[in-house]
């Protein structure tokens, strides 16, 4: 099973030159994954813009290109690998929910967590779960409210 990292780690060591030779099961997976499929996209830019300059510089051989691509891939890449991570910890949970950590406190002793080691730790898939279960019970609170107010309005 070719998963997200395979296809993060064909990205990193790819030289440039090759960009056009990405295995089948790699394109079959990013075909069926967003997040990959941003990664590509992004990917594609760059080299694009590496061939530009090295167009107009003939100094930046090939390894330049590929440190350079290294560099910018730790930019590129970092959001969607916290997002791959199974296991959290608070920061990072909040950034994932995109709220600031102080937010994060006021809620964090309804949220599914465990302590190892002194350390508060989320797993995703819990709290994807815990997620859910809130959206549902403010749908129907919603749902409720807007029912009431229309019941006054008649
Ligand atoms: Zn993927």
């Amino acid at each position: 099973m070719i998963d997200c990292r395979e296809v993060e780690q064909w990205y990193v060591d790819l030289p440039c030159e090759r960009a056009e030779q990405l295995p089948k099961q790699l394109r079959k997976h990013i075909e069926g994954c967003a997040a990959c499929r941003q990664l590509a996209e992004r990917y594609e830019a760059l080299d694009q813009r590496l061939a530009a300059i090295a167009d107009q510089a003939a100094e930046l051989d090939e390894s330049t290109q590929l440190s350079l691509r290294r560099e910018v891939h730790r930019s590129i890449n970092r959001p969607r690998t916290e997002a791959v991570s199974e296991i959290m910890t608070p920061a990072e949970l909040a950034a994932w929910l995109k709220i600031p950590s102080e937010a994060l406190d006021e809620c964090i002793e309804q949220m599914p967590c465990f302590e190892l080691a002194g350390q508060i730790r989320f797993r995703r898939s819990r709290v994807e779960q815990w997620l859910a279960e809130r959206e549902q019970a403010f749908a129907t609170e919603r749902a409720a409210y807007l029912a009431r107010r229309r019941l006054r309005a008649v």
